[in-house]
């Protein structure tokens, strides 16, 4: 039988819903502003979205939802979301009451990483990292085709783990993080990172985009910050690897973009793996922007 899998991608401005057939195709793709007036206009929204799916594709399928944050594993509510009016609310029940089936749940990260681990550029290996590196940094992990959440449900946040192999003068500017602490690799790696740090050097208020379009043209202090940002996230992906040593390594998000982050990132990162050799390849997303949702509707695998 080739089942229907319905992804939703959650996000702070638009919901998006997508059907998959079995083979990872795409049948259908919609998209709704996400309410402003509440959660219950939220749960209500993604119903409906599935049930008009399911009515002009003519047969149920499978719930997958992506959100910006997790279930916390005590108390079953959601933790973490930047759409706030999620925070303590028993979401996942929620969903599955009003679609009168089991609806799973997950961190955006996660689907990120599964999208790309089941049909995208980490596609039949077995650890796939994958790192988001936009506006914040963190990642999401699956092994062996699926999620791997962790025990804290926070596998892969090392985002807020310091910036490793620090020189002198980087403990001494270690930028405050908004989670309490100084140095985070997300104060370092982040795109509004790079644009901080070009700052300092130089007094220019630029962008991640434009500092990258002056390096490209030739702008020494642009292409001098564009070096020092990707040492760092070299150095920061050398931790993962030491750690977990993924199969792939797939960095998205908005800087994940960057096109020459590819050629530069592997030699960045072999110095500080604990190896005679570094051979793991870091990819572009095959997916896109449309990770999220289709590793949403991933979540129910090619088994279960
Ligand atoms: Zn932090």
């Amino acid at each position: 039988v080739d089942r229907l899998r319905f992804g939703v991608d959650l996000g702070g401005t638009k919901t998006e819903i997508l059907a998959l057939d079995g083979e990872g195709r795409e049948l259908l793709r919609e998209r709704a502003p996400t309410p402003k007036d509440g959660y219950d206009a939220i749960v209500r929204l993604i119903r409906d979205l599935v049930l008009a799916a399911e009515a002009r594709l003519g047969r149920p399928g499978t719930v997958g939802v992506g959100i910006p944050g997790a279930i916390s594993p005590a108390t079953g509510l959601v933790k973490n979301a930047n759409t706030t009016a999620l925070i303590g609310q028993a979401f996942d029940r929620d969903l599955s009451a009003a679609l009168a089936r089991e609806v799973r749940l997950e961190n955006d990260a996660n689907c990120f990483a599964l999208s790309e681990a089941v049909d995208g550029a980490g596609a039949g290996a077995r650890a796939v990292f994958g790192a988001i590196v936009g506006t914040g940094v963190g990642a999401g992990l699956a092994l062996f085709g699926r999620v791997w959440a962790g025990r804290q449900l926070i596998a892969g946040e090392w985002g807020h783990n310091p910036l490793p192999w620090p020189s002198l003068a980087e403990l001494e500017a270690a930028p405050r993080c908004y989670c309490g602490k100084h140095g985070c690799i997300e104060t370092w790696c982040a795109g509004p990172a790079l644009a901080a740090d070009h700052a300092r050097a130089t007094g220019r208020d630029w962008g991640s985009e434009r500092i990258l379009e002056a390096a490209a043209q030739g702008d020494e202090a642009a292409e001098a910050a564009y070096r020092r940002w990707t040492d760092r996230l070299g150095r920061s992906l050398a931790h993962v690897v030491n750690v977990l040593d993924p199969d792939v390594i797939v960095i998205g998000g908005g800087m994940g973009k960057v096109a020459r982050l590819y050629d530069d990132l592997p030699s960045l990162v072999r110095p500080h793996v604990f190896s005679d050799e570094f051979t793991t390849p870091i990819r572009p997303p095959v997916h896109g922007d449309s990770s999220g949702v289709r590793g949403a509707a991933w979540l129910w695998g090619r088994e279960g």
